[in-house]
C-alpha cells in the first residue's frame, strides 16, 4: 500500500481535504514511492489562518529565542544527513553525493540565520536636531510563503524559511509536487525542536494550491524558484494582490573558454556544471563558447568526458550521473535534441535512448553534445534542463562577451582562462547575476544573495544571506523627542 502524504498545518499533520492526488515517482526505477494530495484553496486558507494566528505570539519570541529552534534543526539535519540524502536520490534521481552536497547548502542557510540578533538590527542616529532620535527598525511582515521547484528538493526551502522563521514571520512550504518527500521528512524534524504550532506549514499540492496561495488575503510574501513562464505569471499575479515577491526563474547558462584555459581541470569543471545533477541545476552550463585555439582541444576533451560519464541509480556505487526527473522530461529532452539537429548542429555525442542495466524502465538521457550550434537557433536559446551541451565558436572575448549579453537569461555566466585582465573585463561586463572565474557552478553560498538577471529573475531581493532579511522585513522608522525640565524632580 503506498503512503499518501499529509499536509503539515498548526503543529499537526492532517489528510488534505483535496481529493485529487498524483503519483512521486522514483525516475530510475518508474516505481511508485507515495501519493501526492493536490491541496485546494480550502487548504491554503486552513494553513494560512493558523499562520496568521501563530505570527501574533512568534513576532514577539525575542529574537535570540526564535534562533533556538533553527540551532536544534541544524543539529538534526545533521544528524539525518544520509537519510534525507537517500530520499533526494529516490524522489528526484540526482546521486547520493550530489543529494548530500545539496543539504550542506540547505544547513548553510540555517547557520547564517541564526545569526539573526545581529543580521535583522537596524540603525539610529542621536540628535538628527537638538534633541530629536531617529531609528529605524525591521519589523516582520506577517505570513510568508515559498513555491519550490522539482530540482533541488531539500535545498531551495532553505533560501529562504530560515531567515523568514528567525525574522518573526511564520511560514507556509509548497514543495513541488515531483518531489515532496524531502520536506516531509525535514517537517517532522522541525517538529522535534518544539516550535510552537502554525510557525512553519507545509501545503503539498499544484497549481491550485499556488493560485490560492497567490491570491490569500493573509500572506504577504511570496518567493517563487522555477521556470522562467510561470515565474512570470506569479510576479505578476503575486505583485497585482500587493505582495511582496520574489521569483527565480530558468536559465540558460554559457560558459567561454579561452585557449589558455587549463585543460584539464576546465574540462572536469566544466563536464561536472553541464551533466552533473543530469544537467537539471539552474546552474548548469548548458552552452560551451570556445575562443580561438581553444576549439580543437576543449571539443575533444570534453566528448571525452561526456562519453565516460557513468550514468545510472544514484543510489548504486561509481554512478556519476543519475536520471532526470520523469518519462515526460526525458522525452522533451530527446525532442529538443533533435531539434537540435535539425537546425544545422552536429550531435558529437548522442546520449539519447540509453540502455542502464537493471533500470530499463528509468528516465535516463546520457550526456550529450551539439556542436557548431548556431546562436540565433532554437536550440541555443532554449532552456532543455537536461544532460545537453551545446559548443558555439567565437575568434575573441568580446564577441563571446557579446554572444553573452544577446540572451535573454541571465542567471549564470562563467569564464575560464588563466588571464587576469580577461577574468577582470568578463566580470564587469557580462550581463548575469551569478559569475564564475574558472568556477563551472557559481552557487552562491549562504551569506550571500543567489542573484539572477533579466528572464531568470523578476523582483529585486535576491533569497540568501541580507537579500532574505530585507525580504522578509519590513522597516520603520521612529522619529522621537522627549520634553523634560531637568529643573523640576520626578
Ligand atoms: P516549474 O515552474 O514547473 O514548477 C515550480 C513550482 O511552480 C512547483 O511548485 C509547481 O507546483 C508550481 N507550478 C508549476 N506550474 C504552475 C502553474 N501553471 N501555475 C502555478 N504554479 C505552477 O519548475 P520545475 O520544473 O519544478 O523546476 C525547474 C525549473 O526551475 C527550471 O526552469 C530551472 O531553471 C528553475 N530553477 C531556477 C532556479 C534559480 O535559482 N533561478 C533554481 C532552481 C530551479
Amino acid at each position: 500500500m503506498v503512503e499518501l502524504l499529509q499536509n503539515y498545518i498548526n503543529g499537526a499533520w492532517q489528510a488534505a481535504r483535496a481529493t485529487e492526488r498524483l503519483e512521486v515517482v522514483n525516475p530510475a526505477t518508474n516505481e511508485v514511492l507515495a501519493q501526492v494530495p493536490l491541496s485546494s484553496a480550502a487548504d491554503v486558507d486552513e494553513a494560512a489562518k493558523a499562520a496568521a494566528i501563530a505570527f501574533q505570539s512568534w513576532r514577539r519570541v525575542p529574537p535570540v529565542e526564535r534562533v533556538q529552534y533553527l540551532f536544534k534543526l541544524k543539529g538534526l539535519m545533521d544528524a539525518n544527513l544520509d537519510d534525507l540524502a537517500r530520499t533526494i536520490t529516490l524522489e528526484c534521481g540526482k546521486t547520493f553525493a550530489e543529494a548530500r552536497a545539496e543539504l550542506q547548502r540547505a544547513i548553510e542557510n540555517i547557520e547564517v540565520a541564526c545569526g539573526i540578533p545581529m543580521l535583522m538590527q537596524g540603525d539610529i542616529l542621536e540628535d538628527i536636531a537638538t534633541g530629536i532620535d531617529e531609528m529605524m527598525i525591521r519589523q516582520p511582515l506577517g505570513v510568508a510563503a515559498v513555491i519550490a521547484p522539482f530540482n533541488f528538493p531539500g535545498m531551495i526551502p532553505f533560501w529562504f524559511l530560515p531567515y523568514a522563521i528567525a525574522c518573526g514571520n511564520t511560514y507556509i512550504v509548497k514543495p513541488s509536487e515531483k518531489v515532496p518527500l524531502t520536506m516531509q521528512k525535514i517537517v517532522r524534524l522541525l517538529e522535534q525542536t518544539g516550535l510552537p504550532p502554525g510557525v512553519v506549514n507545509l501545503v503539498n499540492g499544484a497549481k491550485e494550491a499556488v493560485d490560492a496561495i497567490l491570491d490569500h488575503p493573509a500572506i504577504r510574501a511570496i518567493s517563487f524558484v522555477g521556470s522562467t513562464p510561470v515565474a512570470r505569471y506569479i510576479y505578476s499575479r503575486a505583485a497585482t494582490n500587493g505582495k511582496r515577491v520574489q521569483c527565480q526563474g530558468g536559465a540558460k547558462n554559457p560558459i567561454i573558454v579561452l585557449p589558455d584555459a587549463d585543460l584539464e581541470m576546465t574540462t572536469r569543471i566544466a563536464a561536472d556544471s553541464a551533466f552533473g545533477c543530469a544537467g537539471q541545476r539552474c546552474l548548469a552550463a548548458s552552452l560551451m563558447v570556445t575562443v580561438g585555439q581553444a576549439k580543437a582541444p576543449f571539443t575533444e576533451a570534453i566528448a571525452e568526458a561526456a562519453k565516460t560519464r557513468t550514468t545510472g541509480f544514484g543510489l548504486d556505487q561509481g554512478v556519476q550521473m543519475g536520471p532526470v526527473i520523469n518519462h515526460q522530461s526525458r522525452d522533451r529532452i530527446e525532442n529538443l535534441i533533435q531539434q537540435g539537429v535539425e537546425e544545422g548542429a552536429k550531435l558529437l555525442i548522442d546520449g539519447r535512448n540509453p540502455k542502464i542495466s537493471g533500470y530499463e524502465t528509468g528516465s535516463f538521457v546520457r550526456p550529450t553534445i551539439l556542436q557548431d550550434v548556431r546562436p540565433d537557433s532554437l536550440i541555443a536559446q532554449t532552456e532543455i534542463f537536461g544532460p545537453v551541451l551545446g559548443m558555439l565558436h567565437v575568434e575573441t572575448i568580446e564577441e563571446a562577451i557579446a554572444l553573452v549579453n544577446s540572451g535573454h537569461w541571465g542567471n549564470m555566466a562563467c569564464l575560464f582562462t588563466n588571464s587576469g585582465a580577461a577574468a577582470r573585463k568578463f566580470r564587469s561586463e557580462a550581463e548575469a547575476g551569478n559569475i564564475g572565474i574558472n568556477i563551472g557552478v557559481a552557487a552562491p553560498m549562504a551569506f550571500f544573495p543567489f542573484s539572477g538577471w533579466k528572464d531568470s529573475f523578476f523582483g529585486d531581493l535576491h533569497g540568501q544571506g541580507k537579500h532574505a532579511v530585507e525580504f522578509f522585513t519590513q522597516t520603520k522608522v521612529v522619529v522621537e523627542r522627549w520634553f523634560q525640565d531637568w529643573s523640576r524632580q520626578f
